[in-house]
């Protein structure tokens, strides 16, 4: 593109790295970054960044990645603590970093090409008439995307929960570490890691109840702007005395937020492109904003150094971005929703924690996991099975976790698969190399049992007298609905009205789901289902799945989110036979 002239509004990860890249390309032209605050008046604490993102920013700028490597921190290990006990496994390659030193790295970055400063005025694009192009960097409060709203499709929704933001010094921490505190209150989880030898950054999270019932909602009205929340920072720092010791925690305009979630349909209007935040953010939990800003900076840069239009630029900036954007983010609302519902999970032991965790996206597999660091992943499939178990293969954890029997009242099944054997299991379902082939298990219905399945609770008394020793399952197909959404929690009231209504259990089917996000992500709503099915309501409950996605399956079993799996295909489903037509169970 022939350009003169570009104006960035915002001296955040995004607006730096960029105006630094297109300098250095594009040496003729003169790029100006204007920043509202002063040097050193940020926000935040640390960042991380994995392997992944550190080799791109090797490749787009080498220098800066040096410099990067010899300021970050090594973020070695992964941790959930309670106070009896603690799992963790390794991670590899991650770092993190101050946001205040990433920021002024990335400054001296960018001046050194000749990237032309300003700070301390706030911009607004009407006021960068003699710009070729106008690149709004301007993060997720972003005046430019709300007064283009209309033309860019702008959605921003808020999560439920609420996170504060802070900082420690002095502590102890072997790498990412998750701990939670049942106060008198509620719940309250931290999310932490060291980004220095000195310094840690805190993430604390809570539900709006457990916010309201301390009192936090109350004394948050009435903080000015910019101030930080003491009172809620001495509280935590009492909750969390085990992990904190003596340290207390530091704020830097710390409040308690709720994460807004951006999405826009487009991110360019005539000579006005959006990155970074400004156009797009995914929950904190994925550790991902900065690293999308940075990227943006690359493809942008990119896309404005070859030989197209303007408005073409911006389509092929677009294009390159969106798709890993919007993967990205519908990985990140995944993870904000398991945070959200944390509570109901909270009894499970720190290796089952850890598993559910990494399982959670559907980003790690449980096998991977389990090559990973098998002795943390055997340890969670003893917690489930409630007895020691000496570290194994990955097929044979995964053999033994379905050949696990199954109590509930007078009800035992002698293992975790309805109708289906290990004949079903294809050995290519589990990753290589330990891929071994599994046969030899019996049928899993102990005593022969059978069960029958209704759609309505009208068939439930019906079927029950027709088929009086069976279990009896309520079926629902929720498609790709997500469990704690609206539509979820309608779900899952039929689930309750078919509990309370006689079923012994509820079978989530995959029927009606080849929808939007295909089959994997239907088949990891169901699990969320499932899960609250489970610990809320207290049924039997089984998830359909195919052999192709049995790493969620297992996965979802160890971490509690299912009780029984039903493999695809399996036999068709006995369905309601009132009419007198006689069906084999
Ligand atoms: C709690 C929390 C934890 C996080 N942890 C991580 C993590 O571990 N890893 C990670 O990669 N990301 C993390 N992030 C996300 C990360 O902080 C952001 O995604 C990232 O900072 C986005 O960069 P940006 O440049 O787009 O926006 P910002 O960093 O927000 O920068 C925008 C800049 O624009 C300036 N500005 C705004 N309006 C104007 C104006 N009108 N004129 C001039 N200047 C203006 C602002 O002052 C600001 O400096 C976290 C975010 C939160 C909330």
């Amino acid at each position: 593109v022939r350009l003169r002239r570009i104006d960035i509004i915002g001296g955040g990860p995004a607006g730096l790295f960029l105006g630094r890249l297109l300098k250095l390309h594009q040496p003729s032209w003169k790029v100006c970054v204007h920043e509202r605050q002063s040097p050193h008046e940020t926000f935040g604490f640390g960042v991380s960044f994995t392997r992944r993102t550190l080799r791109n920013i090797a490749v787009a700028d080498p220098e800066t990645h040096e410099a990067l490597l010899a300021t970050a921190y090594p973020i070695e290990r992964s941790e959930f603590r309670t106070p009896s006990d603690t799992a963790s496994v390794p991670l590899v390659g991650n770092i993190a970093i101050g946001r205040t030193v990433l920021l002024r790295l990335l400054l001296e970055q960018a001046l050194a090409v000749g990237v032309q400063i300003e700070t301390g005025k706030r911009i607004h694009m009407s006021e960068l008439g003699d710009a070729d192009v106008v690149v709004a960097a301007d993060g997720v409060g972003s005046e430019t995307r709300q007064d283009l709203a209309d033309v860019l499709d702008v959605e921003v929704t808020s999560g439920k929960g609420l996170y504060l933001w802070c900082g420690a010094s002095d502590v102890v921490l072997n790498g990412i570490t998750f701990a939670s505190v049942e106060t008198e209150h509620g719940l309250f989880v931290i999310h932490a890691y060291p980004y220095s030898r000195e310094y840690s950054t805190f993430l604390i999270e809570t539900n709006e109840a457990t916010w309201q019932h301390a009192g936090f909602a109350a004394a948050g009205a009435a903080l000015p702007p910019g101030e930080t929340d003491t009172v809620s920072l001495r509280y935590l720092e009492h909750a969390f005395c085990d992990l904190l010791g003596d340290t207390s925690l530091r704020g830097n305009r710390t409040q308690w937020l709720r994460f807004r979630t951006v999405h826009c349909q487009r991110w360019h209007y005539k000579n006005v492109v959006l990155i970074g935040d400004a156009a797009h953010t995914a929950h904190y939990s994925v550790g991902s904003g900065t690293k999308m800003a940075m990227e943006d900076a690359i493809a942008l840069c990119g896309a404005l150094r070859s030989d197209r239009s303007l408005s073409q630029a911006f389509e092929e900036y677009e294009r390159t971005r969106r798709p890993v954007v919007e993967y990205l983010q519908a990985c990140a609302l995944r993870s904000q929703t398991w945070w959200e519902s944390y509570d109901i999970r909270n009894h499970l032991l720190p290796a089952q924690l850890l598993v559910s965790y990494f399982t959670r996206m559907g980003t790690v597999r449980f096998s991977q996991l389990a090559e990973t660091d098998s002795v943390t992943v055997t340890a969670a499939v003893a917690a489930f099975v409630k007895r020691p178990i000496t570290p194994k293969h990955t097929s044979e954890l995964v053999r033994q976790v379905f050949a696990e029997p199954f109590h509930k009242g007078t009800l035992s099944l002698s293992g975790r698969l309805l109708d289906s054997g290990w004949d079903n299991v294809p050995p290519a379902a589990i990753a290589a190399p330990c891929c071994e082939p599994l046969q030899g298990a019996s049928s899993l219905l102990a005593s022969r049992m059978s069960y029958v399945t209704v759609l309505s609770l009208a068939d439930i008394a019906p079927t029950r007298r027709q088929y009086p020793g069976a279990l009896l399952f309520g079926v629902i197909a929720p498609g790709s609905t997500a469990a704690w959404t609206p539509e979820g929690e309608r779900l899952f009231n039929t689930c309750r009205h078919f509990l309370k209504g006689g079923c012994d259990g509820i079978l989530l089917s995959s029927e009606s789901s080849g929808d939007v996000g295909g089959e994997r992500n239907a088949l990891l709503s169901r699990l969320d289902l499932a899960e609250r099915v489970c610990v809320e309501l207290g049924g039997i409950v089984a998830v359909e799945g195919e052999p192709a996605y049995l790493d969620d399956l297992v996965a979802g079993i160890v971490a509690h989110r299912t009780h029984l799996v039903r493999l695809l295909p399996s036999p068709p489903l006995v369905r309601l036979a009132v009419d007198g037509d006689d069906e084999d169970l």
